[in-house]
């Protein structure tokens, strides 16, 4: 494995947080809510991606939209904590963008997916692991399906994928906590609550600055 201690001891600071689970049963949803609630308390950790934007998403916020060549030279030369290749696309976390949150002193978000999960837990990033689930297969189908984001082949894929994200989910310590998200408040309140200690913590630090 490449060595990240020279990045991992500039990372001093509040706890990462990653939220993972099958596309569709809410992470964005959940962490954008976070993100608006709790201004400069959380920075979102924004990965690299090959695959297309979706209508609304924004290059440089949601994710940096770039070819398979540059991201394939980007990972060769380093440039990268984590990467992944899910459902086709290669997904993956700098370290400019881990780099970029912590540097702030604002709690990192990471939404990535289980390959990503178990990287991270390599290194020395000491992240809260926090498992997002749906209600239910059918429920997760409906809204991948609602969402109109997909093609039948790539929601074939991600409900493929999801099958296999449930089951790692229940690995024996891989998650600190598994939400399931069926009434959004509810879930966001529980996800609140798991984040509550670090939210006061950097709410405390921003306030002796
Ligand atoms: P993910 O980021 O995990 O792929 P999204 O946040 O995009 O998932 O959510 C998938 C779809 O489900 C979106 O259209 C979102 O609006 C919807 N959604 C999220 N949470 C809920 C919920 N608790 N109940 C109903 N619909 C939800
Ligand atoms: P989407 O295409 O729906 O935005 O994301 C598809 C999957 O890729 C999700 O499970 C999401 O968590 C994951 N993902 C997004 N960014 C990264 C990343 O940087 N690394 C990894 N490993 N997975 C990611």
């Amino acid at each position: 494995m490449r060595d990240l201690s020279r990045v991992d001891k500039a990372m001093a600071g509040p706890r990462p947080v990653v939220l993972s689970g099958p596309s569709g049963a809410g992470k964005s949803t959940l962490l954008k809510k976070l993100m608006k609630e709790y201004d400069g308390v959380f920075g979102f950790s924004v990965s690299h991606t090959t695959r297309q934007p979706r209508p609304g998403e924004e290059n440089g916020k949601d994710y940096h939209y770039v070819t398979k060549d540059a991201m394939q030279t980007a990972v060769d030369n380093g440039e990268f904590i984590e990467s992944a290749v899910f459902s086709g696309n290669m997904y993956g976390t700098s370290k400019a963008a881990v780099q970029a949150v912590r540097a702030k002193n604002l709690i990192c978000i990471l939404d990535i997916d289980m390959q990503g999960v178990r990287n991270i837990k390599k290194t020395d990033l000491n992240a809260i692991y926090v498992s997002i689930q749906a209600p239910s297969m059918d429920i997760l189908e409906k809204r991948l399906r609602d969402r109109k984001t997909e093609s039948e082949e790539s929601l074939q894929k991600r409900l493929h994928a999801a099958r296999v994200e449930v089951e790692f989910s229940k690995e024996e310590g891989m998650f600190d906590v598994c939400i399931v998200n069926d009434v959004l408040e509810d879930a966001y309140g529980k996800l609140k609550d798991v984040l509550l200690e670090e939210i006061n913590q950097v709410k405390k630090t921003g306030m002796t600055l």
